[in-house]
C-alpha cells in the first residue's frame, strides 16, 4: 500500500422499481449467484448483501425487493425491506430500466431518490436493450447524480459504475473478512434457488403464493449433500399444480434448482422437496413470522 492511502468502505443501497434488474446486477458485481432473478415483477422479497472486497476497498451491495404500493402483508414486509434500507446506506445506486414504459412504480421510485440527500448514482440498466430513455420523467436528478448507462446482465459499463461508487465510497474499514460475499446463509439461498425455478415454471399468481424453507442441509460424508426443503403455498388447488400429475412438475422444479445448488455448494445433492398448504400466508403475521418474514411494528 503507498504512502497516504485511504482504504474505502460503505453500504450502497441498489434500488429502482420491480425487474430494473437490481439482482442481476448484484449477482454480476460479486461474481456468484446469490440472489434469483426472473423476468416477473417482485421475485426478491428479502433484502441481500453481496459483498466485494478488494486490496482498496470494500463494497457492500444491498439488493432490495424493488419498490412499489404495498397491497397485503408480504408487500408491507417487502416495503419495510426497502425503507431500512435506505436509511442505513452510505451510497444509493438507482436502477431505471429504460425498455420498458415508465409507471406508477417508477414514480414511486423517483419519489424516493428526490427526497434522499445521500450521495447516489443513476444507472439506465439493459443498455444490451433497444431503447429512449425518457429523460423528462427524471428532471433534475440527471443533473444532479453522476448519470451511467450499463447493462447487468452483460456486465457491460460496470467498471465505470464501480469508479463512480467509488468516488463517492467514504474511508472505512473492511466490515466483513475477504471470504464473505453475503449475509444470507446457505440455507437461506437453497430456499430461493428453489423459489427461482417456481418463477420459472409456472404462470400468474403461482409464484407469489409460494414460500420455501430449507429444513434440513446435510453433508452426508460421501460428497454428497441431502437437503430437504418445503414449498409453502396459500391453497388445496395450488398444492395441486405444484406437484402435477404424477408428480411431473415438483421433479422439474427439484431436476432444474439441484443444478444451481450443487454449483453453489460444489457438492452432489439430494433434494427432497415437500408442498405444504398454509393457508394464506401472505396475510397472516405469525405465518410470515414462521417464514422468516417479520414485520416490525412501528411505534
Ligand atoms: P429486479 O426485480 O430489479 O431484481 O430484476 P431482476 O434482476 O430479477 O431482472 C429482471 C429481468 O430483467 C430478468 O429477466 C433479467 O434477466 C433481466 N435483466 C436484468 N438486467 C438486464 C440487462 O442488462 N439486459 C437485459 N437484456 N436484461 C436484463
Ligand atoms: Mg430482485
Amino acid at each position: 500500500m503507498s504512502e497516504g492511502f485511504t482504504h474505502k468502505s460503505g453500504y450502497i443501497g441498489i434500488v429502482g422499481k420491480p425487474n430494473a434488474g437490481k439482482s442481476t446486477l448484484l449477482n454480476y458485481l460479486v461474481g456468484q449467484k446469490l440472489a434469483i432473478t426472473s423476468p416477473k415483477p417482485q421475485t426478491t422479497r428479502h433484502r441481500t448483501l453481496g459483498i466485494l472486497t478488494t486490496d482498496d476497498y470494500q463494497m457492500v451491495f444491498i439488493d432490495t425487493p424493488g419498490i412499489h404500493t404495498p397491497k397485503d402483508q408480504l408487500h408491507q414486509f417487502m416495503k419495510q425491506e426497502v425503507d431500512t434500507t435506505l436509511d442505513d446506506v452510505d451510497v444509493v445506486l438507482f436502477l431505471a430500466d429504460p425498455t420498458s414504459p415508465p409507471d406508477e412504480d417508477d414514480l414511486l421510485a423517483l419519489e424516493y431518490l428526490k427526497k434522499q440527500k445521500k450521495p447516489a448514482v443513476f444507472a439506465f440498466n439493459k443498455s444490451d436493450m433497444k431503447s429512449t430513455p425518457n429523460t423528462e420523467l427524471y428532471g433534475d436528478i440527471l443533473d444532479r447524480f453522476p448519470v451511467i448507462h450499463i447493462s447487468a446482465l452483460r456486465g457491460t459499463g460496470c467498471d465505470e459504475l464501480l469508479d463512480k461508487i467509488l468516488n463517492l465510497l467514504p474511508a472505512g474499514p473492511k466490515y466483513f473478512d475477504e471470504e464473505t460475499v453475503t449475509d444470507r446463509s446457505e440455507r437461506f439461498i437453497v430456499s430461493e434457488l428453489i423459489r427461482e425455478q417456481i418463477y420459472n415454471l409456472f404462470e400468474k399468481e403461482i409464484p407469489y403464493s409460494v414460500a420455501v424453507v430449507t429444513e434440513e442441509v446435510k453433508d452426508r460424508g460421501d460428497g454428497m449433500t441431502y437437503i430437504q426443503a418445503t414449498i409453502h403455498v396459500e391453497k388445496d388447488s395450488q398444492k395441486g399444480i405444484i406437484i402435477g400429475s404424477g408428480g411431473r412438475m415438483l421433479k422439474k422444479i427439484g431436476q432444474q434448482a439441484r443444478a444451481d445448488i450443487e454449483e453453489m455448494l460444489g457438492t452432489k445433492v439430494y433434494l427432497e422437496l415437500w408442498v405444504k398448504v398454509k393457508k394464506n400466508w401472505r396475510r397472516d403475521n405469525s405465518l410470515l413470522h414462521q417464514l422468516g418474514m417479520d414485520i416490525i411494528k412501528k411505534k
